[in-house]
């Protein structure tokens, strides 16, 4: 794996070049977004790395929008987005709109956000009534990956990644990404994103590299484990309403009552934020979302243990409910 470190490189001939300061572009980058651009079927190379996904978010909708414009946001979806439409973008006269994704976009917005699937309420978006709105469409498609969809084929304008999950898939790097349909749009958040600086660094683009040569052997094995999961959570006299797509490899479900007993029960899988690793994570998300979630729910994304050890784990643990 080779990193260039580099944050300058010398003009040629008095001319700056390809790359000139890693502000704007550096190789390490470049090499990982081509490979996402490809694996998204988008033109070639049209996607940007940026330090998070909530980064990408951020400037996605900076540079998109402007004081008295509207954004549709998926009800239900990672509860951030929300937050930073809401109370950042909000001050500076965004307005957020929120409708259920499984229906039509409403009328008058200038800009659409989806969610494949939802995350915690795992519900996928009607992509061909989004793709009839008017306006541009986005697709944050971080727990579909490009393995099980690639939202442009479907009309979408922009794929959103937080690329700290599925894409590099360890756990250990912080990184977002847009893919873009059209060339200006990406150039305009080229543009963006060298002006206001929300960059992947080197070290961490390689890891976004790394991670997509494995990214379709780790989401089969883990959307087999997690239907496995999913089945067995369903039949389960502690558990009610198990939510699951049927692809990959994040799942939620609710427990009668509070659900900290069964996280500190937990033993091969930890309890903790996050999804998309190779290790198992499972919390409450009423700790972080409120009344928007049932309060025993619990989001497990699965990673790429043995699902009768994972199995094992949940049924010891879902017994300190009963
Ligand atoms: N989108 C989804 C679906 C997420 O789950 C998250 C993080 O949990 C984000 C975006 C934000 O990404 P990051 O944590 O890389 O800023």
């Amino acid at each position: 794996m080779s990193v260039d470190r580099r944050s300058v490189w010398p003009y040629v001939d008095g001319e700056p070049a390809q790359f000139l300061y890693s502000r704007y572009a550096h190789p390490t980058g470049v090499e990982a977004e081509r490979k996402l651009a490809a694996l998204e079927r988008a033109p070639d190379g049209q996607a940007l790395l940026f330090s998070s996904g909530s980064a990408a978010a951020f400037a996605l909708l900076f540079a998109l929008l402007e004081p008295g414009k509207s954004v549709a946001l998926a009800e239900g979806c990672y509860f951030g987005t929300g937050v930073m439409m809401r109370e950042e973008l909000g001050r500076w006269g965004l307005e957020t709109v929120e409708f259920d994704q499984t229906g039509p976009p409403p009328e008058a917005v200038d800009l659409v956000w989806l969610e494949a699937p939802s995350n915690p309420f795992l519900t996928m978006p009607d992509l061909e009534a989004a793709a009839r709105h008017p306006a541009r469409v986005v697709v944050d498609s971080t727990a579909a990956t490009p393995v099980y969809l690639r939202p442009l084929e479907h009309g979408a304008d922009f794929v959103l990644h937080s690329a700290t999950k599925y894409l590099t898939g360890h756990s250990d790097a912080l990184a977002g990404a847009v893919v873009s349909r059209d060339a200006a749009d990406h150039q305009r958040l080229w543009q963006f994103r060298q002006r206001t600086g929300p960059a992947c660094a080197a070290d961490v683009a390689a890891l976004v590299t790394r991670g997509l040569k494995t990214l379709r052997v780790r989401i089969e094995r883990q959307t087999e484990t997690t239907a496995v999961l999913a089945e067995r959570l369903g039949t389960h006299p502690a558990v009610a309403n198990v939510r699951y797509p049927g692809f990959g490899g994040l799942l939620s479900f609710d427990v009668a009552g509070d659900p900290l007993p069964v996280e500190r029960a937990l033993r091969l899988i930890k309890n903790a934020t996050s999804l998309g690793g190779v290790e198992s994570t499972m919390e409450s998300r009423h700790r972080w979302e409120g009344d928007r979630v049932p309060v025993g729910l619990l989001r497990l994304s699965v990673g790429l243990e043995d699902a009768d050890e994972l199995w094992a784990d949940l049924e010891q643990a879902l017994a300190a409910t009963i």
